[in-house]
């Protein structure tokens, strides 16, 4: 008889495969120091991915075979040598977790449910770690770009009133609202004031000082001009670790700052933000306790795997008003499944929403926020290292001070050689920095928010960087 479900026919063979599964990732994070660190996906893999529609499936073995062949081919960011952009290392805590999420295909929009009350645990952990008051709110989202969306739409409604939520921005007469970050702040910010409709054109970016961190002072002056021009000024974004240099405004500052002019006070603290679990960081992020909403990611400096991301919003009342609208069909109740009240679809633009709490809370659980704290120290201590070993090398200049976890440089020569060196770096599988701009000049960056990235993988780094500079310093023209 065939069977009519989605169930195995044979569950003896699912498990099998299932088994071969589980013991193939086991390998690849067994093995993750060695090997390469990105290998682009060869040409027939590519192919096979661009198969027509299936009416008929292959069924369990073949999936779970061209699953496994995928394993070699991720970003590379679960090796001790990817440096690029910001990307976590994940960790075998998260297999685990996505097992047991996989088998209970659980739905967080809300409802009374085992998941649930993890992702309560996770939310009230958060505001421990942050130090905000029990009415804060907060909701675990894919990254720090979604958080960052649901941080300013409550600090718009706030600005604007709850009636916005009708009349739309008709409400903000003539765009009227403007906000303020660094221009080193990352590019998600504009893209919120873009998507709440408030135009990236309203998002002031406010030059930085000669350490990357927003001038306060060209700040006021904007803020002042603004006001004098009939504007609205409503908030100011602080970023707490840049993604060019891994700088940190200064949050007391701001907080200040905010409060003097009644404005929202944000902080986009994606991976610098787990910094306050680390002692070498924690001091430099005063200020952070008194800010209204935290933008952050579990996925970068605390390594959960993708995705996970965080808002944290201290008016939590404010929070809710700002989304929730619970329809007849969401009503709740006081007992039964509708119960558990207020979900979290009050506070986020998603209804369904996956289990993405128990990789979170596995995480933290499994080693403790000092094992976390521990390696975000490290990490720093190891930026600080390649700082000095730059420093201390003829062909090679410091381009920023490196005050948490980014080493921003070059190999003496022009921008061309430089961006060279680093496609050279990652096409060799040996190291994947990545490349950015800075002062308008191209700048190899290596940024270390990695758990197994060892001093001696640094001394390599520079090696293979010197080695790449002189073999193609003749063929571009420096
Ligand atoms: C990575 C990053 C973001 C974007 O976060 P996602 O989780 O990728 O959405 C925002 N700000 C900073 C400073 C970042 O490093």
């Amino acid at each position: 008889m065939v069977n009519k479900t989605l169930d195995p026919d044979d569950w003896e063979e699912y498990r099998a495969q299932a088994h071969k599964m589980l013991d193939a990732a086991i390998d690849k994070m067994q093995g993750v120091n060695s090997g390469r660190v990105w290998t682009p996906l060869r040409d027939e893999m590519k192919y096979s991915f661009q198969e027509p529609l299936p009416m008929d499936g292959v069924g369990v073995e073949a999936v779970r075979q061209r699953a496994q062949d995928l394993l070699a081919y991720g970003v590379g960011n679960t090796h001790p040598r990817f440096f690029g952009w910001v990307h976590g290392a994940g960790s075998s805590s998260g297999l685990i977790a996505d097992i047991a999420a996989a088998a209970m295909n659980a739905n967080l929009g809300g409802r009374d449910h085992g998941a649930m009350y993890v992702e309560k645990q996770v939310v009230a952990w958060v505001k421990e770690m942050f130090s905000f008051p029990d009415e804060a709110s907060g909701l675990v989202v894919s990254g720090t770009s979604m958080a960052t969306i649901i941080a300013l739409k409550v600090a718009r409604e706030k600005a604007l009133g709850l009636e916005n939520r009708k009349s739309g921005n008709a409400a903000n007469e003539a765009g009227a609202l403007v906000g303020y970050c660094s221009n080193q702040a990352h590019a998600c910010v504009a893209r919120a004031f873009d998507i709440l409709g408030l135009g990236s054109d309203a998002l002031v970016q406010i030059p930085t000082n000669d350490v990357f961190e927003m001038d306060l002072v060209a700040l006021q002056t904007a803020i002042d001009k603004d006001r004098a021009a009939g504007k609205k000024p409503f908030c100011v974004i602080g970023t707490a670790g840049s993604v060019n240099v891994g700088a940190i405004d200064d949050l007391s500052a701001l907080a200040d700052l905010a409060r003097a002019e009644n404005m929202w006070f944000h902080v986009d603290g994606a991976f610098g933000a787990a910094g306050v679990l680390s002692d070498h960081v924690r001091p430099r992020l005063g200020g952070l306790e008194r800010a209204d909403s935290i933008a952050f990611d579990f996925h970068k400096w605390l390594h959960v795997n993708y995705d996970a991301g965080f808002v944290l919003v201290r008016d939590g009342e404010a929070h809710r008003a700002t989304f929730s609208n619970r329809p007849a069909y969401l009503k709740g109740a006081e007992r039964g499944l509708a119960a558990g009240n207020p979900w979290p679809v009050e506070y986020g633009p998603e209804l369904s929403r996956g289990f993405r709490a128990l990789k979170i809370w596995a995480q933290i659980s499994e080693h403790g926020t000092g094992k976390l704290g521990a390696a975000i120290t490290r990490n720093c201590a190891q930026a600080a290292y390649l700082a000095g070993l730059v420093e201390a090398h003829s062909k090679l200049q410091l381009l920023a001070p490196a005050v948490t976890s980014v080493v921003c440089f070059r190999y003496i020569g022009g921008d061309d050689l430089n961006e060279e060196i680093v496609i050279r770096l990652q096409e060799s599988g040996i190291a994947a920095p990545s490349i950015t701009t800075l002062n308008g000049r191209s700048a190899i960056r290596v940024n270390i928010t990695n758990h197994r990235t060892r001093f001696r993988d640094l001394d390599l780094l520079v090696d293979e960087v010197v080695r790449a500079g002189a073999e193609f310093k003749s063929k571009f023209a420096g």
